[in-house]
Formats: structure tokens, sequence, C-alpha cells
């Protein structure tokens, strides 16, 4: 557990900053690039990457003058080609490509790649020493002490994105870190906090796509229906802050304007509030150490009127006390997880597995995995990514006991 204490120390303001998004037509992604659009005098776009979505990568591509676009998947190279012909951009194909691409020396890199497909290609950011802007979790999931020990080997800079992280680093400091007695991320509790259990176990994709307060991406947004979402930022945040598990404490408020709060020894909470709009926190972490302009929407809290807090509801919504065993646990479990819940989020949205058959499907991997191996903490990629195939796998094998 470390604080990211380099990332705490200034830095000058550079007057043009070369910059990378990994996920770029994502929604994170291309949040970014509506920032980055708004002050093209400041940035200079070295690389954008997608996995599959040719249109949308070349059309930012040749807004942003980006130098090199990677599609991750081999067979659209040609479709990616021909949609930049005519035009300076450099384009390239493949798994490899991606990580080439993540590698490229920037100031800035935004790690926007959705789940631990993300886990080379970020990894390949910190290692060059750049500046990585983090949203993607699953990262710190899957393998936080070996990322952690990287950023600083490298001495590279972690700034996170996620929103209540990002509230968090702004409410913290690296000289304060022994005075901290809990942090506390807030959640927004999903489109089914008011729903009964009987109506959550009908719930379909379209109800769970249909998030109350944040528009994102398909995987988060189920994750943050089921409340993994919350789950995987207990074990991001646990890796990110100076705390001990259990000074970590999610509370529910479905208004999603705090997004997380830091209290300290003397009886003092600090906060950081903002309407929900990813472009708050993303430009935090462009900005950074600084603050820069963006469109979001401003807070009117005499409008609002109130805010509401609640604890969570760890029996309605079991995917959080499965994260807050597995952040307790501390070995490769985080892996197991992480892979179990992308199978079952992925059967969810093509309707084979059931809203509540989610977390049955992910405890069901995990028990096994821990049968089959050796309490053990992960100390290389390598052997990340053995743990995350073995669990796809068993997964996608035990699918079949759960659909109904
Ligand atoms: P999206 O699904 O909207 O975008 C994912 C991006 O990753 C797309 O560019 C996609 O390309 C690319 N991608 C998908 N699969 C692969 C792969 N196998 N290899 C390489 N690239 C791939 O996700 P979000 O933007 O919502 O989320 C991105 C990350 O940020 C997630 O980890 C999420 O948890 C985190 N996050 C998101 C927030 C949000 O508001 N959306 C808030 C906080 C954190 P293509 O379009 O071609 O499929």
């Amino acid at each position: 557990m470390t604080i990211n204490s380099e990332a705490l120390q200034a830095v000058p303001d550079p007057s043009s900053q070369r910059i990378s998004v990994l996920g770029a037509t994502g929604s994170v992604g291309q949040n970014t690039l509506d920032l980055i659009g708004r002050n093209r005098e400041k940035f200079d776009v070295v690389a954008l990457t997608a996995q599959t979505n040719v249109d949308k990568l070349a059309e930012l591509s040749i807004n942003h003058n980006a130098e090199l676009a990677v599609i991750g998947d081999d067979q659209a190279y040609s479709d990616l080609k021909s949609a930049l012909a005519g035009t300076e951009v450099e384009v390239a194909a493949g798994r490899e490509a991606l990580v080439h691409a993540a590698s490229l020396s920037a100031d800035w890199t935004m790690a926007a790649i959705v789940g631990a497909a993300g886990l080379q290609p970020t990894l390949a950011a910190i290692r060059q020493g750049n500046t990585v802007a983090l949203a993607n979790k699953e990262c710190l999931v899957c393998a936080g002490n070996l990322f952690m020990n990287e950023v600083s080997c490298a001495s590279a800079k972690l700034l996170p994105v996620d929103s209540e992280h990002s509230a968090i680093f702004q409410s913290i400091h690296s000289s304060n870190a022994g005075e901290i007695d809990k942090i506390t991320l807030t959640a927004s509790g999903g489109p089914f906090l008011k729903w009964s259990s009987d109506q959550i176990a009908a719930a379909q994709p379209e109800d769970a796509l249909n998030h109350p307060t944040w528009s994102m991406g398909a995987k988060i947004s189920i994750d943050s229906a089921t409340m993994m979402n919350k789950g995987l930022e207990l074990i991001e945040a646990f890796h990110l802050f100076p705390v001990d598990s259990s000074q970590l404490e999610i509370l529910v408020h479905p208004e999603s304007i705090v997004h997380g709060l830091v209290s300290y020894r003397d009886g003092s909470v600090l906060a950081q509030l903002g309407t929900p709009d990813m472009r708050t926190p993303i430009a935090y972490s462009l900005a950074w150490p600084n603050r820069m302009e963006t469109p979001t929407e401003r807070l009117d809290l005499a409008t609002i009127g109130k805010l509401t807090f609640i604890s969570p509801d760890e029996n309605k919504f079991p995917c959080l006390r499965i994260a807050r065993e597995i952040l307790e646990e501390g070995a490769f479990g985080g892996v197991a997880l992480n892979a179990a819940n992308e199978i079952a989020v992925e059967a969810f949205l093509d309707r084979t597995l059931s809203f509540t058959a989610i977390p049955k499907l992910i405890e069901s991997v995990l028990d096994q995995m821990h049968a089959d191996n050796p309490p053990s903490s992960l100390s290389t990629i390598e052997e990340v990514l053995v743990i995350d195939e073995e669990s796809r796998k068993l997964a996608r094998s035990l699918l079949n006991h759960y659909i109904s």
C-alpha cells in the first residue's frame, strides 16, 4: 500500500502537451477528446486506440490530427487503412501494436480501455515513465501491487480518473497520510436501488444499462447495477491511497453530487462535489496540478435542496460483499474476481445469464480457483495473465449451471 506521492508533487505547466488516449472510442475516451478538442493549442495527439470501432477511430484521428491510430482487431486493419487514406495518420492493428502505441513517449496518457484487456497497454505507458490518467480500474483490481511497484520503479505518475478516486485525490495530501481516519467512496446505487428483489430477479440488460445519473460504457453500467463497480473501486482505492481495507467505506448517495470524502483524525471531513459529468475528473487529471475550464453544468445546491446518504445493502447487492472479501484476502483473487465478472457481464448482456446469476457465477469461479490454487500474491504480469485466462475458461465452463 503506497500513497502516490510522486503524483502529489507539483510540476511546471508545459506550453503544449503530447497526449495519447487508449480506448479513444469509448465513453471516457470521447469525453477526454472533447476536452482536448476545446483546447487544441495546448495538446498534440500522439496515438489513439480502439478495438473494433473503425469509423469512430478514423473520425477522431482526423479531427484531432493524431500521429497514429491503432485498432486492436487485426481483421479491421484494411478498413482503418481505407478510412484514413489520404491523411497523414499512421495506421496499425493488433495487440502488439496497441502495446506499442501505449509505449510511445507522451507527456500524458489516458488509460481508458475497458477490462483486463487494458493491463498490458497501461503497463507499457507506465514503464515509459509517462503520466498516466487511470480510468481502467480493472488494472488495479487484477494487479494492484505490481502496478504500484512499476509506477515507482519508472518514476511514472498515476492520476486517478474514476470520479470517486479523483475526489479523494483532491481531498488528500501526502503529508497527512497518517492523519486519515477513513476514506468514503460514494455510490449512486445504480438503477435498481429502489427495486424489490423480485423486480431485480427479472431485470433485463436495457433496465441495467439505464443508469440514473451517469452516462457510461456498457460494462461499467452493468457493474454499477450489480454494485460490483463499487467493489472494484474499493480495491482500486486500497492500492491508490495510504489506508487499510478497514478504513475504506461505501455510502450510497443517489444524487451523485458528493463523489468522495476523506475523514481526518480531528473530526474534519474533506469532500469534492460536482455535477455527475466525467469531464470534471478527466479535466483534473489533464490540468493537474492546476485546473482548466470545462463545459460541465455548474452545481446549484439551492436548486438541488437536499442530498441523501444511505448505507449499502450487501444482501440485495452481493457483489459488494464478494469484492470486499477479495480485498481482505489480498492474494490472487482480484484477477479471478475481475475475469469472472467480465464473463458474467458479457453473458448477461447477451441475455444468456440472468441478472441475479451474475454474483452466483462469480462466487463459483472464486471457490473453484481458491480450491485449485495456493493463496499466493502474483509478482509478474505473466502470472496475472495465466490466472486471468484460467478464470475466464472456468467461468465459461460453469455458465451452463446458471442458465435457467
Ligand atoms: P467503453 O466500453 O465505452 O469503451 C471502452 C474502450 O476500450 C473503447 O475504446 C473500446 O474500443 C476499447 N476496447 C474494448 N475492448 C478492448 C480490447 N479488448 N482491447 C483494446 N481496447 C478495447 O468503456 P468506458 O469508457 O465506459 O470505460 C473505460 C474504463 O474506464 C473502464 O475500465 C471503466 O470501468 C472506467 N471508467 C469509466 C467511467 C465512465 O464514465 N464511462 C467512469 C470511471 C471509470 P471499441 O469502441 O472499438 O470497442
